[in-house]
């Protein structure tokens, strides 16, 4: 459906009533502003938005008497961001306004863009195309080279001082190549796979959702503790500064090139085209990539190239002349619910999820979307027969839109909340402080399933082919019923199971006895104590060296480990407390799984990856990507998902794409499986 469709065509409307749209279009917007800039969590999908904000502008347009001057489509939007201290940010004023982009949703309206952007610079143009990254708008400012302060855009005048927050995002440079002063601007995003780690950490721990990459990289941006921002894995690209006389070029496509001298983090991706008429390519190029890029972005960036006509053309209060941004149409697809189903989580959480007829949407086929807790599917009203609409969170994850009221079955009924738990009919609690209902029973099966799936899962304690359906089978047959039961199996019980012959049982009952000499943080990891993942438990392994130092310490000594912070130490605290985890670490004890932490001492310092930073791209014939980063960061290299001038090394299989263009630019090294395995000497 699309949200323009809603709307009475404007000369069937009397002045009267166009006033009243008018007002009631400014007060939505501002309030839709408001959730959107102020609360970092909007009501409404951005394309909502603008069809709202689209019919304002022509309204306006129609009854220039009814423009208000305080209209939303007259100022750069704000919310309340500059008015009231919310936050207790200090506020910064931009000496050169930061603009908002005008924008456009179609090619024929860049084509018209670029008939009057012709006539007014009176000439044809180059453009300098961009993408248009889905994050918020920053400002930097260096002096003499050093980074001196960091601001949002606010209302374009005012902004929010988030230099500490942003100091902690390790793509922007804190000293840069040369010693200049300047100010330049860009967006903070948050990648892709931080988006969806972090949505499920707060899912697991019944905190809300981010709506977007957008949303939850503006809240990890405004806070007021850097130490949460530092544990959100903000990104960053740098594409603007109103001081090109600093840089001495002369275009668009060389101030990135200068950024990227200096040390920005610079996004690879624009292009310079002679005519408009080629832009058709670049957007068509973007739409099938999007999916696939490690961020959001939401449109294509049009620049005229020339910083000359750029100057010449100037900005409104609002916008710049000289730039535009097409936005790409919302991916959505309806689709009609038939069932809702409940599940209880590793740590009792219970998720309600969206059974729907599969649909096609960007690339892959839906048939699911989580509703994430009670609140969220009481607030959408999705109800058993309903037609909904259908887009992805982010470009990532499916998510249920909006129920298309006048397809409704008339006997559809709001879905019932569960008083109790699925899976052992426990009663359901809402735990004070959290959205989400828990089951609190410790005894409950599916906590228990969850729970031994994740102990065996490749990051905890790495049991292979300990997964999902053998566990299954193992409860229902009663061949286990807590964790410690694993390692009393013999491969005779084994053999009983479903499509289980002699090797399956054996290599199985290898890997589970293999798992006894994994270093602790794997144990730490696969206990599973909320918000303790991989990393944390490496940090924890490190410093206390054996699960029963860990197990004793104080919540004070664990809070003042680097990385840690009061909220996790209070976690792990409440876990050891539990009388059924005391008896299950005896019996661990028992079972003769090492608590000590090894990996330390294994890690051979002088191995050729030892503290490199790598990323891996391409297909690998002898390893998986998975065991190859596993076997590096065991021997001490640092892995991470994209190349940066900070990269060491890119391990490249084939079939590569952006990450080698992006390293061979960077001068960074690449090598290919076979020199890995010349290097490691590593067997798998
Ligand atoms: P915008 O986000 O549409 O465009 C301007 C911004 O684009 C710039 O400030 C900059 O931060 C960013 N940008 C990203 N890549 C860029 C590049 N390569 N070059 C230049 N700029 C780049 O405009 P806006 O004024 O920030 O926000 C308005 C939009 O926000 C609306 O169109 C709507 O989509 C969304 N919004 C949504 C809601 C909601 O309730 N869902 C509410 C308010 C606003």
């Amino acid at each position: 459906m699309n949200p323009a469709d809603q709307f009475t065509p404007i000369e069937d409307l009397t002045f009267t009533q166009a006033q009243a749209e008018i007002r009631d279009l400014s007060d939505e917007l501002t309030k839709w502003g408001r959730e959107y800039y102020e609360e970092d969590n909007p009501s409404v999908e951005d394309y909502v938005y603008d069809a709202h904000y689209a019919r304002l502008v022509a309204l306006e347009k129609a009854y220039p008497s009814l423009a208000m001057p305080d209209s939303p489509t007259q100022h750069v939007a704000a919310g309340n961001q500059t008015k009231n201290d919310s936050r207790g940010l200090q506020k910064v004023v931009h000496p050169v306004p930061m603009l908002s982009l005008g924008d456009v949703f179609s090619i024929q309206e860049l084509l018209d863009w670029d008939l009057v952007t012709t006539k007014n610079a009176g000439s044809q143009q180059k453009y300098n195309l961009e993408l248009k990254i889905d994050g918020l708008a920053i400002s930097l400012r260096y002096e003499n080279g050093r980074l001196i302060q960091a601001s949002t855009r606010g209302d374009g005048s005012i902004g929010e001082n988030v230099t500490d927050n942003v100091k902690t995002i390790t793509e922007i440079p804190k000293v840069l190549n040369e010693p200049l002063t300047i100010e330049v601007r860009g967006e903070i995003y948050m990648r892709k796979e931080a988006f969806a780690d972090l949505n499920r950490q707060r899912d697991e721990e019944g905190k809300t959702i981010f709506a977007n990459p957008r949303n939850a990289a503006a809240g990890s941006l405004r806070q007021l503790d850097p130490k949460i921002t530092a544990k959100r894995h903000l990104s960053s690209f740098i594409y603007y500064t109103a001081q090109n006389d600093v840089l001495g070029v002369n275009t668009q496509s060389d101030v990135l090139e200068r950024f990227r001298q200096l040390g920005f983090p610079v996004n690879s991706s624009n292009k310079v085209i002679d005519r408009m008429t080629e832009v058709k390519d670049y957007i068509d190029e973007y739409t099938i990539k999007r999916d696939n890029l490690p961020y959001g972005i939401d449109g294509v960036v049009v620049k005229v190239n020339d910083l000359d006509v750029e100057n010449e053309l100037g900005n409104t209060v609002k916008i710049p002349r000289w730039s535009i941004a097409y936005k790409f149409p919302p991916e959505e697809a309806l689709t009609v619910v038939r069932d809702i189903t409940w599940t209880v989580g590793r740590t009792g959480v219970v998720t309600p999820t969206a059974i729907m007829d599969p649909v096609f949407l960007a690339g892959t086929k839906v048939k699911r979307a989580s509703l994430h807790n009670p609140d969220y599917l009481q607030e959408k009203d999705v109800r058993i027969g309903d037609t909904v609409t259908l887009h992805k969170a982010g470009d990532i994850i499916p998510e249920v839109g909006q129920v298309i009221l006048k397809k409704r079955p008339a006997d559809a009924q709001a879905y019932p909340i569960p008083v109790y738990c699925p899976s052992c009919k426990s009663k359901l609690v809402h735990v004070q402080g959290e959205v989400a209902l828990r089951c609190i029973n410790p005894e409950c099966p599916a906590q228990i399933k969850e729970g031994l799936i994740h102990f065996a899962s490749r990051n905890a304690m790495n049991i292979d082919g300990l997964g999902p359906r053998v566990v299954e089978q193992l409860l229902s047959k009663n061949l286990i019923r807590k964790i410690s039961d694993l390692y009393a199996l013999t491969e005779s019980q084994l053999t009983t199971l479903d499509k289980f012959a002699d090797l399956s049982s054996k290599n199985l009952i290898q890997a589970i006895d293999r798992s006894r000499q994994n270093s602790v943080e794997r144990l730490i990891t696969a206990l599973g104590i909320r918000g303790v993942g991989a990393k944390a438990a490496k940090v924890l392994a490190a410093h206390f060296k054996n699960l029963r130092n860990l197990q004793n310490a104080g919540a004070e000594e664990i809070a003042e480990i680097d990385g840690v912070g009061q909220v996790m130490a209070d976690a792990i605290r409440q876990y050891f407390n539990s009388e059924s985890v005391a008896s299950l670490i005896n019996e661990l004890e028992n079972f003769q799984v090492n608590f000590d932490y090894l990996t330390t001492s294994t890690v051979d310092e002088k191995n050729y990856f030892f503290n490199k930073r790598i990323v891996l791209t391409g297909k690998l014939i002898h390893w998986t990507r998975p065991q190859m980063q596993a076997w590096l960061e065991e021997h001490g290299a640092n892995v991470s998902s994209s190349v940066s001038s900070k990269t060491d090394l890119l391990i490249a299989g084939s079939d590569v794409g952006s990450k080698l263009e992006r390293a061979n630019k960077l001068g960074i090294k690449v090598i290919n499986e076979q020199d890995f395995i010349n290097l490691s000497n590593a067997k798998k």
